[in-house]
């Protein structure tokens, strides 16, 4: 077995094929020379995911991101990124090659990127293929914040409940509330609302690991899922983020203003169908809301 793990990291240090292993919080822990020529990544770096797109992304190379605005590119690609076992598309690079990127994700959430070039393949079809995959992400994702949407986040609840082995828990739901978002509205107006709801997201989305899956289920309800996950764990993670918006001034101009929410969880049980556990969760969160919102509740 020794034998082949070095047999197999000498061959990916000398093949075009590019390479890359990336661990649960998406940091880049292998990169075989193909994938660090191509990304820009010394030998011994380990870039965070985002940090290394962002950087590539304002020094003009790396992947090609048809966007103006990197951090409006950013929120719906990490809300949909690893967050199911298998993906397969068709990416560019600044320089002019076009790969055909595959990642594989396992159980712990570590990542295998495999990408090969393509640029002299199937070079017709090119934009009618971009323009599926843009809407298929358009279908994912939740307009006003980016975020993914309800049929994303719901999806990614139904294959956590099919989950079929016992021995580990199957993970959590969390329902998250805008708390008093009426009064917000009627004493700001709705685009302030709006505003509030873009700033809740991205927020949110920063304290999400990657195998988790955060989405926009109605105007200011959220849903946050985590396979995988004990209940105290996912206490810890709703607690750091409702410390995050405690955090923070979203208006311009009114230094004052700060918002909250509140948090339902529940744990996912063996046969469990979506609408078992959203109850328990939903019912933990209106209890959150009595005793005075801006706090997490868990179900019983
Ligand atoms: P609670 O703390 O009990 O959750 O009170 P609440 O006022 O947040 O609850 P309620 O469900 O009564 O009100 C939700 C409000 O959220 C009503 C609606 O005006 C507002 N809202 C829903 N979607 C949007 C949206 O897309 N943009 C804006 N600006 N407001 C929205
Ligand atoms: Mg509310
Ligand atoms: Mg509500």
């Amino acid at each position: 077995m020794d034998e082949i793990s070095s047999k197999l990291l000498h061959l990916y240090d000398h093949t075009p094929v590019l390479v890359a292993v990336y661990d649960s919080f998406d940091r880049l822990r292998y990169a075989n020379e193909a994938f660090r020529s191509a990304f820009f990544v010394d030998p011994d770096e380990m870039p965070l995911w985002p940090d290394l797109m962002r950087r590539n992304y304002y020094a003009g190379r790396g992947t090609v991101i048809r966007e103006r605005d990197f951090e409006a590119w950013l929120t719906p690609t990490l809300s949909r990124r690893g967050k199911i076992g298998f993906r397969a598309f068709e990416t560019d690079l600044v320089e002019g090659r076009w790969l055909w990127m595959t990642e594989t994700v396992d159980r712990e959430g570590w990542m295998l990127c495999i990408a090969n070039d393509i640029t002299k393949l199937r070079a017709s079809g090119r934009s009618v293929r971009q323009d599926r995959d843009l809407a298929i992400k358009a279908s994912n994702t939740d307009d006003l914040t980016g975020v993914a949407n309800r049929r994303f986040v719901i999806a990614r609840l139904e294959e956590m409940l099919r989950r079929s082995e016992t021995r580990n828990e199957l993970g959590c739901v969390s329902v998250i509330d805008l708390d008093n978002f009426k009064y917000v509205n009627d004493r700001f107006g709705h685009p302030a609302g709006d505003i509030i709801l873009r700033d809740f997201a991205a927020r949110i989305q920063r304290e999400v690991r990657r195998s988790d899956c955060f989405g926009r289920v109605g105007g200011e309800e959220f849903l946050l899922v985590l396979p995988n996950t004990s209940m105290d764990a996912a206490e810890l993670i709703v607690e750091r983020m409702l410390a995050a918006i405690r955090g923070s001034i979203p208006l311009r101009g009114r230094p004052e203003f700060g918002y909250t929410f509140s948090a339902g969880i529940a744990t996912a049980q063996v046969g469990d169908i979506v609408a078992d556990v959203l109850a328990r969760a939903d019912s933990a969160l209106y209890s959150a809301k009595i005793a005075g919102r801006n706090r997490i509740h868990l179900a019983a």
